[in-house]
């Protein structure tokens, strides 16, 4: 081993002539935020003083002993204006060390190495159960769209997916949810350009004072506060296409959403609406089916 004369040697480190300008992390495994500014810092260091690196005279990332260190130290070697890394625990042997910005820089990485070690195994969770989409939306969840809210089914996968990283683990019933959602999402588009050509398809509510004969199916139904207590409405979808709303007939009762159902009542088109409208004094109502597939 030829014996060293270069600034760097252990032998030669005059503490004073070092000055401290940033931590490094030199392992993978992690996002590269957690150690940018520190890198930043050090690049406007070497610009300002137009300083070079010294001469490497080992293998190692440490310039003093050689060895592979991790966590590294940049210094400023004033008097020849260069700069050399360290490992944090070779900088503390020679009393340049910077106890307490290394302690809290490590602690950074840990935790940085920790939430890149849960991203990549939430990710392979879910490519290895199909679920790769999942993870897009995780990373993005409005879909790039600066401007567009993200939308219940996104929020839920997003907050799912944040619990996987997280914890490392998620229910089967989160995963089967999880393909529910995306599933609905794929079919989003469709269900909407259905509900559309439907909306555009659908005749206008006749303008009548006659009583007229309605046959629809149920839409849904709520509780509606009138001035003489609780009311049960209904919203139904007539043949026709356009959607009557008003109180259900005293003859219905039970779960009516989905029911086909008839009847008889005075219809009024609503002002705002051509295919929307409201019933009254409905009679001779009667469930012809109970339960039909409405989407
Ligand atoms: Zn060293």
């Amino acid at each position: 081993m030829s014996k060293r004369t270069d600034t760097h040697r252990p032998s030669a480190i005059n503490p004073a002539d070092y000055d401290f300008v940033a931590c490094d992390y030199l392992g993978g495994g992690i996002d590269a935020i957690e150690f940018q500014p520190e890198r930043v810092a050090f690049r406007e260091h070497m610009t300002r003083t137009a300083g070079k690196f010294a001469e490497h005279h080992n293998n190692g990332s440490c310039h003093i002993c050689g060895a592979a260190a991790l966590y590294v130290a940049r210094y400023h070697h004033v008097p020849s204006n260069t700069y050399i890394t360290t490992g944090m625990d070779c900088a503390e042997k020679m009393e340049i060390g910077e106890a307490v910005l290394f302690a809290s820089f490590r602690k950074r990485i840990r935790a940085g190495l920790k939430v890149a070690a849960g991203k990549r195994k939430a990710q392979e969770l879910l490519n290895a159960n199909e679920l790769a989409a999942a993870w897009v939306i995780y990373t993005n969840p409005t879909g790039n769209d600066r401007n567009d809210m993200i939308k219940r089914e996104e929020a839920v996968i997003y907050d799912i997916v944040g619990k996987l990283v997280r914890y490392g683990t998620i229910s089967d019933g989160q995963t089967n949810y999880l393909r529910v959602l995306l599933g609905q999402i794929e079919r989003r588009a469709e269900v909407e350009r259905q509900r559309r050509a439907e909306q555009e398809s659908a005749d206008p509510v006749p303008v009548t004072s006659d009583r007229v004969s309605v046959a629809g199916v149920v839409l849904t139904t709520k509780m509606h506060e009138g001035d003489f207590g609780p009311v049960r409405k209904m919203l139904v979808k007539c043949d026709a296409g356009y959607k009557l709303y008003g109180s259900v007939p005293r003859e219905l009762s039970g779960e009516l959403k989905g029911a086909r159902v008839e009847f008889t009542a005075r219809i009024q088109r609503s002002p705002d609406d051509v295919k929307f409208g409201f019933f009254s004094r409905p009679t001779k109502a009667r469930i012809v089916e109970t339960v039909t597939a409405v989407s």
